[in-house]
């Protein structure tokens, strides 16, 4: 099988196209049709010897995202697509206007082997991880579809960053290489649920991204019914990580906290909540948890979120509430894709 040319970082295209034979600066030319010109195939590069693209093309293709389906939101215009990839397997992405600039979030893995009980994109596990160039490959598509500029990414959809570690630290170092999207590290969001040893490993790197950390509840015993991995991790190793992740970067957490009526959003889940995170530089991000008909979680009443915010913010803890996009078009993670194979397959 051939590689994905996509995936191979600009060094490392460079040792390829000099050791075909070609000279170093075809190197520049092919990375930037793939990562500023947004060429999906090499026909494409118009400057490059044909004789250069054959050598590659043996062992190499450009491994393509193709849009199945486009559902746009009538409330705010955000966009989901379903992209299929070149072996079959189907994933999302979203697109999002902000006032300040547009956003994608993108799938890390096709499904996920986490196992957090009120997400849908887990619940037949992970097929595969995304390679590298897959991850780029979904910001590609929705710029070539909308023709817009992307000013930041979100690695928040379906699969588990942190469990494609080494595809996600290659897809950072492109995603913000000066000959591609050049993209700040600043204007990057990674989200996990918390794996704790690879959450110090990403400390080690220094990044200037932002870590969103999936908390959901504030005791162990809330955290377990939630989330699965809770049981390999407890929240006091945790909350270390995060302190020695922030001690690392000075980069702040932002916690995500999905409110599920009568789960986690009581006074006295605020309460632990508040004392948990007030010793650490935090953000946190309250979501009403989008309710999927493969379980019986309901969204939190509106009293019940506002009252949480405000005693967050009695404690002197950032809070915002997540505005809820494109609720009309399968909002939650990993919705989208199993009503598409269940129509589809
Ligand atoms: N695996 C990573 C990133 C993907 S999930 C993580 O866990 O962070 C992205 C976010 O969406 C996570 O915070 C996740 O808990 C949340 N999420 C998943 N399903 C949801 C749902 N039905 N309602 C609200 N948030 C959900």
């Amino acid at each position: 099988m051939t590689e994905d040319l996509r995936s191979l970082e600009f060094h490392k295209l460079e040792e390829v196209i000099l050791t075909l034979g070609g000279e170093k600066y075809r190197a520049k030319q092919i990375y930037e049709w793939m990562h500023k010109h947004l060429a999906d195939d090499l026909d494409e590069m118009r400057n490059v010897p044909a004789k250069l693209k054959e050598s590659l093309a043996k062992d190499y293709t450009i491994r393509k995202v193709h849009a199945e389906k486009v559902l746009t939101s009538g409330i705010d215009g955000t966009k989901k697509y379903l992209f299929s990839l070149f072996d079959g397997n189907i994933i999302e992405s979203v697109f999002m206007r902000y006032e300040h600039g547009n956003s994608v979030c993108i799938s890390s893995q096709v499904g996920c082997n986490m196992g957090c009980r009120f997400c849908a994109s887990t619940i037949d596990g992970k097929v595969r991880d995304l390679s590298a160039g897959e991850m780029l490959a979904q910001i590609y598509g929705i710029m070539k579809d909308t023709g817009e500029k992307i000013s930041n990414v979100v690695v928040m959809g379906s699969g588990e960053p942190l469990d494609n570690y080494v595809n996600l630290m290659t897809f950072i170092r492109m995603l913000t290489d000066a000959n591609g999207l050049n993209l700040s590290q600043r204007n990057l969001t990674v989200s996990t649920c918390g794996i704790v040893p690879k959450i110090r490993e990403l400390a080690q790197e220094q990044l200037q991204m932002t870590l969103a950390i999936s908390l959901h509840a504030a005791s162990d015993e809330k955290r377990k019914a939630l989330m699965p991995v809770a049981n390999r991790y407890s929240l006091d190793e945790l909350i270390a990580a995060c302190r020695d992740y922030f001690d690392k970067t000075g980069r702040r957490i932002t916690f995500e906290y999905a409110m599920v009526k009568g789960e986690n959003d009581t006074e006295e889940d605020v309460a632990a909540l508040s004392s948990l995170l007030k010793p650490l530089n935090c953000h946190v991000n309250l979501i009403p948890v989008n309710p999927i008909p493969e379980r019986t979680y309901e969204q939190s009443d509106r009293t019940a979120l506002l009252a949480f915010k405000n005693k967050l913010e009695k404690n002197h803890i950032n809070v915002t509430i997540r505005r809820e996009m494109g609720r009309d078009i399968d909002g939650a993670c990993g919705q989208l894709r199993r009503r598409y194979l269940a129509d589809y397959q």
